[in-house]
């Protein structure tokens, strides 16, 4: 059973804010009638017996709210039930892994983003969105994380990247017939700013020169490991045109299931 989990958290955004919206319009663009609801691998996402919406979860307006994050999974998780986020601005990947590396202690995270998100401190906010995957690592939660996308990195989170062994495959030297590959259990998580913004233009931080639609398509498809949990974050409806980043966020949402199922 796969769990979808609405985390409609804004307060990490260090830019721009919006991502709040995010969840119930992705949803809405995952029934949209303009669309069906199959897998490109044959899976029916609209399978009542496999997915559960659970809607958005209400969210205190403090710190508490990560603990609120990381509890919800934790109960979704101990009924057996995987779960897919909608985020929301990046933060809330930390608190969804704290649950997860409860369960898995051979947890892989793919990271799809044109940021690493290693920042040690932004804005004296340890749980920025600049920041989640900083934590996850000084927190030992995962063995491997392998970021695809990036295209923004500085000496300070080069440095981090090194300090925590994170696999960073850069934009200018993405090959697009790579296939990854990975011994446990895979946690999929995508920033949608990984996306070029002519495919994803809702975004708070345009970034361009970045990966296209088909190109995690392909990644997703071709993937050899177990996936267990994936989050879609980052999508900002205010910057959004005719709601093509929402159909994009609910097309990779599509596919994430159809791999989590098969
Ligand atoms: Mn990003
Ligand atoms: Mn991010």
């Amino acid at each position: 059973m796969i769990s979808i989990l609405g985390i409609p958290l804004d307060e990490n955004s260090s830019f721009l804010r919006g991502t709040a919206k995010a969840p119930k319009l992705i949803m809405e663009s995952f029934y949209s009638d303009s669309s069906n609801m199959f897998a490109e691998n044959g899976i029916d996402c609209g399978d009542q017996s496999k997915f559960a919406n659970l809607g958005d979860l209400q969210l205190p307006s403090e710190n508490s709210a990560m603990n609120l994050i990381q509890k919800t999974v934790e109960k979704q998780l101990d009924q057996d039930h995987m779960v897919l986020s909608l985020g929301g601005d990046h933060s809330i990947t930390f608190p969804i892994i704290q649950a997860y590396a409860q369960k898995y202690n051979n947890l892989n995270i793919l990271h799809f983003d044109a940021h690493p998100d290693l920042y040690d401190n932004f804005d004296n906010n340890p749980y920025s969105h600049a920041s989640p995957f900083a934590r996850i690592m000084e927190n030992n939660l995962v063995d491997r994380l392998v970021q695809v996308g990036i295209r923004t990195l500085n000496t300070h989170q080069k440095s981090q990247a090194e300090r925590f062994g994170v696999e960073i495959i850069e934009m200018i030297d993405f090959n697009p017939e790579a296939v990854f590959t990975f011994d446990g259990p895979v946690y999929i998580s995508i920033d949608l700013d990984g996306l070029d913004p002519a495919f994803a233009p809702g975004v708070s931080h345009l970034e361009p020169g970045g990966l296209s639609t088909r190109d995690i398509i392909r990644i997703i498809h071709q993937l050899r490991g177990n996936v267990i949990g994936s989050d879609v974050v980052e999508y900002n409806p205010d910057r959004d045109i005719n709601n093509l980043t929402a159909m994009t966020a609910a097309k990779l949402m599509k596919e994430i299931i159809g791999k989590m199922v098969l």
